[in-house]
């Protein structure tokens, strides 16, 4: 795309003695884009932002910030805005003197200071908070003041690290909403870091998977959810079947494969490279991709098994359950149309080719 690139990361390192935790990483972020590192704990997400930020130095690669290298450019003239986790509210100043900080920093005056303060809350929608203190406010409260102090200088880049991972579950999910709300009206081009692939899914634009310290995949939420190209991305990302099989016809795109103590399978190749004849391949299958029904239904073009329900997890307007077919156990996650299966019940499991995910063995 044509799209000017805010941030650049061309060929970052970052040792820590003999130790590497980020390995040389290129990225590119777009103007206006949601970018989100998602990945396990201890894998590089926050090194990688700090390097960004100008917290750490990267040990060999260059940083572009609107295409200026700024690897001897300190912090505070990055223009950037930051929320992580540990980087609180100045306890002892009001929530306007903490909003109005960056600005009076950069010797703002008094009255466009009091006019972009007011603007900030307005967006957090806390206009009313300005004279009270941190410790006055909820952590939801404060997490939005936080991201008022970092957008109110209206930076070139927001840094986000794991900013809402202190708060409850029902907040978190309203804030990531409000989050998102925010970001895309100002347009403002933003770097999220999270362990939480929900999060990610929900709020990206872009997503970057990281596994110890290089980058498995990149690309859409619904591109690395919907066809992971490493076993790690398709573990990590949602409820994944992992099948071993081996391709005994092919026909354009459309494969079958054997998966021992399972049964054939069809399989639609498009989009990825089409595998040999022969060929051994692992196969993933999403948990939601999987559907049950008491008899077979015709229509579709779908693999047919036989399988007996093992376990039932009954969520709400889902379950999640273990079915066993031939001597696998596959967990599938289906709506809830009147009840749930029982356990022990017996079910057509139908596998669609197209929901079929081919990996090479590794
Ligand atoms: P994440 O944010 O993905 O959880 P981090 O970027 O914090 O991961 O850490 C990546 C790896 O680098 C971890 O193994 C961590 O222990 C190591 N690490 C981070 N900071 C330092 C440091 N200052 N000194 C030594 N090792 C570090
Ligand atoms: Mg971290």
């Amino acid at each position: 795309s044509d799209r000017e690139q805010v941030v650049e990361l061309s060929g970052v390192v970052k040792r820590y003695g003999n130790f590497t935790a980020v390995e040389p990483m290129n990225l590119a972020v777009e103007a206006g884009a949601f970018v989100t590192l998602l990945g396990p704990s201890g894998c590089g997400k926050t090194t990688t932002l700090r390097m960004v930020a100008g917290l750490a130095a990267p040990s060999a690669g260059d940083i572009l910030i609107k295409g200026a290298r700024v690897n001897d450019v300190p912090i505070h003239k990055r223009n950037l805005g930051i929320v992580f986790q540990n980087y609180a509210l100045f306890p002892h100043k009001t929530v306007f003197d903490n909003v109005a900080f960056g600005l009076k920093y950069r010797k703002a005056a008094k009255a466009q200071i009091a006019e972009r303060v007011s603007r900030a809350l307005d967006l957090v929608q806390l206009p009313q908070m300005a004279d009270r203190f941190p410790n006055q406010l909820s952590g939801g409260q404060q997490q939005r003041i936080a991201l008022a102090r970092a957008i109110v200088v209206e930076p070139d880049v927001l840094l986000l690290d794991e900013p809402l991972s202190a708060l409850d579950a029902n907040l978190r999910e309203g804030m990531r909403v409000e989050l998102k709300k925010i970001q895309h009206q100002l347009g403002i081009t933003t770097i999220f870091v999270t362990h939480d692939q929900s999060e990610a899914l929900a709020m990206s634009d872009k997503i970057i998977v990281m596994n110890q310290g290089r980058i498995e995949q990149e690309g859409s939420p619904e591109d690395v959810y919907t066809r992971p190209r490493s076993e790690f991305v398709a573990r990590f990302l949602g409820n994944s079947n992992l099948l071993d099989g081996q391709v005994t016809a092919r026909d354009g795109n459309a494969l079958r494969i054997a998966v021992e103590g399972l049964g054939e399978i069809q399989a639609d190749s498009e989009g990825t490279e089409a595998p040999q004849n022969g060929a051994r391949l692992r196969l993933v299958v999403r948990a939601e991709k999987i559907r049950l029904s008491s008899t077979p239904q015709d229509k579709t073009d779908a693999t047919r098994l036989t399988g007996r329900i093992e376990t039932v997890d009954y969520q709400g307007q889902s379950a999640r359950y273990f079915v066993t077919v031939g001597t696998h156990s596959l967990q599938v996650i289906n709506p809830i149309d009147r009840r749930p299966f029982g356990q022990g019940a017996e079910v057509s499991v139908e596998i669609r080719p197209r929901d079929v995910v081919l990996l090479k063995p590794e």
